[in-house]
């Protein structure tokens, strides 16, 4: 596979072609993969940077060390077996251990309303912070939160579960529309309803609230890239997170 740029160990690549059958070929029609350009290889270079060494060490402990770059995220299609295409900014994938990344990221990025910092930055810190946590989030941490399961479904015990699913979607569906209709009005409301909602309940984002391990990356973003997270988050939290991560208070 060629390698493109390589910072703090980490690996550039262009998008996985389908030749060496190593997936099914619908995945690389829907995902287009495709080479970095300069300007984005120093955007996640920075980016890269502003994380602690020791999370970024973790990370590539857990085995994800190589990043590539996608025109377009994708879900398995109805018949399981092929892809069908998504737009997630980025993700990562337990398959091939990768991180990846779509042209989402480099399209106008908006600026948080009140952290001011930027969506694509907040995203990417996000999924190193999966690859971090990598499944292994532990009892203390759902301890700490107040996440249980109750008929196979997570919950958090002092809210109603209804109401945050709900809102959830409200800011998806807004999302979406913001997207597809190219309204950065719409993708303005969709931001600011996730973060008011979230912050007025000690979270980042009503995103925050939805599960345990979006939770968990959510948080960590936020500490990386939020100047204004102790005015939301608990003194409990901050110090699960300078304990348990490399987040320094
Ligand atoms: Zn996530």
């Amino acid at each position: 596979m060629p390698v493109q740029f390589e910072t703090h160990g980490f690996s550039f690549s262009p998008g996985r072609s389908c030749v060496n059958e190593w997936i099914d070929p619908s995945f690389c029609v829907a995902t287009e993969p495709r080479e970095w350009t300069q300007t984005e290889l120093s955007k996640v270079g920075t980016w890269i940077s502003s994380m602690p060494i020791g999370l970024l060490s973790r990370v590539k402990a857990n085995g994800f060390d190589s990043l590539f770059r996608y025109g377009h995220g994708f879900r398995k299609s109805a018949d399981n077996i092929g892809y069908t295409r998504d737009e997630p900014g980025a993700w990562v994938w337990g398959r091939d251990k990768s991180i990846n990344v779509s042209d989402l990221i480099f399209a106008a990025s908006p600026l948080d309303p009140f952290g001011r910092y930027d969506f694509s930055h907040k995203t990417i810190v996000h999924e190193f912070a999966h690859a971090f946590d990598s499944g292994t989030i532990d009892d203390s941490f759902l301890e700490l939160i107040g996440w249980r399961k109750v008929d196979g479904v997570w919950v958090l015990s002092d809210f109603d579960m209804d109401e945050v699913r709900a809102t959830y979607k409200r800011v998806q569906k807004l999302g979406f529309e913001g997207l597809n209709e190219h309204s950065p009005q719409k993708i303005a409301e969709a931001i600011m309803l996730n973060r008011r909602y979230g912050m007025e309940r000690g979270f980042p984002t009503a995103y925050a609230m939805t599960n345990p391990s979006e939770c968990f990356a959510e948080l960590l973003s936020h500490l990386i890239v939020d100047p204004t997270h102790r005015e939301y988050l608990s003194d409990d939290i901050l110090e699960w997170f300078s304990k348990n991560t490399f987040y320094r208070r």
